[in-house]
């Protein structure tokens, strides 16, 4: 053992399983859309059956589904689509203050097209504030956009109780479930969500594909952002890829046959929690009364700087001082700001998280790499 991987929210390696279908459905020509002949439909057979997984796992139905690039694409298309096609008075958007930046920044690119961008607080377990949010609810709201966890700190968002208030004004709901497959029964329906993102890589898929929903039900569709020969409901015109798609379709099933993952994970990331406050007794939980995603660990150990730390254990252990897409930025963490965490306590933060795959010893060995650099830090 010479290496542990322990940011599966920033990416989960492929299951050996969806690699076998990736490969298989690579290595066959064809366009689903070509109709004329048995190619295309072998091809449009492997989209019908992944649209249809991938609908479950939404729990949707198949002609809702949508293949995109991925939740980035996902996010947008439904933040700008939304609010292209809302009615005149209806011109403000609210995200919540932890959106993953897919969210945040489509949102601001409606700010061009006249809509007003409101953050939604959240509390300081980082869950959104129902009572401000019911404050700021009003019937010239546009979009309320809120994930259902978040992928940096693992908060599980109320999001019944969210749909619920904006269904009371008419307003249009979008839920980024990325990070929500492994953690709680995703019901589009049940939250009344007017459309939703997934990702292929978050839940041991390939990387580059995901999905939207697009709830025949919503207060009104969605129109194009992006403009080609019409596949996708028109949503995301572009030859889907095939083998992307299935591969996602065969991870999307697995996942849900997985139903006790939860447990699984919950008792790997009490190991590495338990072996950390050993090195680090000093160690503090991030947001810890939460409801959470059972894999993430988040902590803050106070003195240290998380980015030294993690640069020294390198190339050994994989974690992140950040979500994967904002740990290029910088400055603090805009998920550990809304929180209200200083500067100086973000630098000092740390987000594990475990998978599918994560052994007791790939745990074990990050433990005493961290220990030995940590000694090393102290000295
Ligand atoms: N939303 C959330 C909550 C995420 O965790 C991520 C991935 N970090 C994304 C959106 C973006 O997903 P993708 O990499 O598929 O574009």
């Amino acid at each position: 053992m010479n290496t542990a991987y322990l940011d599966n929210q920033a990416s989960t390696p492929i299951d050996p399983r969806v690699r076998e279908v990736l490969v298989a459905a690579l290595s066959e020509p064809g366009n689903a859309a070509s109709e004329e002949h048995a190619f295309g439909w072998r091809a449009a057979a492997h989209i019908d059956r992944a649209r249809a997984e991938v609908a479950e796992l939404f729990g949707a139905s198949p002609e809702e589904v949508i293949f995109t690039s991925g939740a980035t694409e996902a996010n947008n298309a439904a933040l700008l689509g939304a609010a292209a096609a809302a009615p005149p008075g209806r011109r403000r958007l609210l995200v919540s203050a932890v959106e993953h930046k897919s969210v945040l920044e489509a949102a601001r690119a409606a700010e061009e097209f006249g809509f007003s961008v409101e953050s939604i607080p959240v509390r300081a377990s980082g869950d959104v504030d129902l009572e401000r949010l019911g404050h700021m609810i009003r019937a010239d709201v546009a979009v309320v956009s809120v994930m259902a966890v978040n992928n940096e700190i693992g908060t599980i968002q109320p999001s019944l109780e969210i749909g619920r208030l904006a269904r009371s004004v008419g307003a249009f709901f979008h839920v980024d479930a990325t990070q929500a497959p492994m953690v709680c029964q995703i019901d589009v329906l049940g939250w009344g969500a007017d459309a939703a993102s997934l990702s292929g890589h978050k839940i041991y898929g390939p990387q580059g594909v995901g999905a939207l929903f697009m709830s025949d039900a919503a207060p009104w569709a969605m129109r194009p952002r992006v403009f080609g020969g019409g596949q996708e409901r028109g949503i995301r015109p572009g030859s889907v890829p095939v083998a992307l798609c299935a591969a996602f379709g065969e991870a999307a099933r697995l996942i849900r046959l997985e139903a006790d993952e939860g447990a699984l994970l919950a008792s790997k990331r009490m190991r590495l929690l338990t072996g950390l406050r050993a090195i680090f007794p000093n160690l503090a939980v991030t947001a810890e009364s939460a409801a959470r995603h059972p894999g993430c660990l988040h902590v803050m150990i106070p003195g240290l700087s998380a980015s030294d730390l993690l640069m020294r254990i390198q190339p050994k252990v994989a974690a992140s001082t950040g979500s994967a897409c904002a740990s290029g930025t910088i400055g603090a963490s805009h998920v550990l700001q809304a929180l209200g965490l200083s500067r100086e306590e973000a630098d000092a933060c740390l987000r594990f998280s475990v998978g599918r795959f994560t052994t007791d010893a790939e745990i074990d060995f990050a433990l005493d790499v961290i220990a030995a650099t940590a000694l090393r830090l102290a000295a």
